[in-house]
């Protein structure tokens, strides 16, 4: 049962039909719970408070399917306007996004000269870009753009899924790149990546223990309080420097835990999605935790 709600949810995250209408719908179904708002203002005052109380974000400007390369130049453009604006505000806060927003199944070449034209303007102040991990159809066109930007840039990183069974190499050839290391959210099928909630969660652990005990820095995405726990221990045995990394949630998820383990010591990174291109993002979530379900019948039976 609950993989054939994971694969509902899943099935309508992908559907492009309802992604273009959602847009115009402004927010529905709760999903202002977990997407901050649909502009950058208000978003900046989200990452002030956050950064008031110590805990960095990381800002994902939403947006998915983009078939037409004057959309990707848009997506492009407010991104480095974005930019802008945290430098501007000096706010504790990086960039995160998805190749497939700037181009990436349009033409590659294309979407690598948009990463470049961000990408200077985040050297130029000092802000990392995070390229989000999407469905294994993109996976080795990431990597590809990735391992090109990193010949010209430093301050760029990616996103390490531990339900594909080919992690362990790949973290390898990324040992001196800074990794966010995630369960993995799309549905992929049993010849690349684990079906099994333990062998997932097993996989993490191993690789979160591996990217700790070197010294470039990991993001520990995850809402798990049973995978964090076990890496608390494992971190505080290992005596490993808590520079070294950080804990990152979804905004929304699990908010009292955000600041407890900030009080507790730890670095702690918010991700912020934003903006009109919530369907998708918002299916995913509900995908992974049926729960949120509820949301959905509080919208309708009150609005
Ligand atoms: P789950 O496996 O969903 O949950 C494990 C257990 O934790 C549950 O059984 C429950 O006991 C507890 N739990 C979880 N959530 C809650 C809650 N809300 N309230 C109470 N208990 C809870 N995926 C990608 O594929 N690509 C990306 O680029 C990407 N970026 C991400 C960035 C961040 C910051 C985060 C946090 C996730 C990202 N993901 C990404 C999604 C990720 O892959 C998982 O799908 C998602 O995080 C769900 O897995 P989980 O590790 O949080 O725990």
């Amino acid at each position: 049962m609950a993989n054939l709600t994971r694969d509902f949810f899943i099935g309508l995250s992908n559907n492009k039909i309802l992604n273009k209408h959602a847009k115009k719908w402004g927010f529905r179904l709760g999903a202002e719970k977990f997407v901050a708002g649909t502009n950058i203002e208000s978003v900046t005052e989200i990452v002030k408070e956050l950064n008031q109380e110590g805990i960095s974000a990381t800002l994902d400007n939403l947006g998915e399917f983009v078939a037409d390369k004057s959309e990707a130049t848009m997506a492009k453009d407010d991104i480095i306007q974005i930019l802008d604006i945290i430098h501007h505000e000096n706010l504790d806060c990086h960039i995160s996004l998805k190749l497939t927003q700037l181009g990436l199944d349009i033409d590659i070449e294309f979407c690598i000269e948009n990463m470049k034209e961000i990408l200077d303007k985040a050297s130029e102040y000092d802000i990392f870009i995070n390229i989000d991990m999407e469905k294994y159809i993109h996976y080795e066109k990431t990597l590809d753009v990735l391992h090109t930007v990193l010949k010209e840039y430093s301050n760029v990183g990616t996103v390490i899924q531990s339900y594909l069974y080919r992690v362990a190499e790949d973290l390898e050839q990324l040992k001196d790149v800074r990794i966010r290391l995630v369960k993995g959210a799309y549905k992929e099928s049993e010849a690349v990546a684990y079906q099994s909630k333990d062998d997932i969660d097993r996989n993490f652990i191993e690789m979160a223990k591996k990217r700790l005990l070197k010294d470039t820095f990991t993001s520990i995405a995850t809402h798990d309080h049973h995978i964090i726990n076990e890496l608390k221990q494992f971190i505080e045995g290992n005596k490993i420097s808590r520079d070294n990394f950080e804990f990152q949630m979804l905004y929304g998820f699990r908010t009292e835990m955000h600041y407890s383990l900030k009080e507790e010591g730890y670095n702690f990174c918010t991700y912020i999605p934003f903006g009109d291109d919530w369907f998708g993002y918002f299916m995913r979530r509900l995908a992974e935790r049926p729960q949120n379900m509820n949301l959905i019948l509080k919208d309708v039976l009150y609005t």
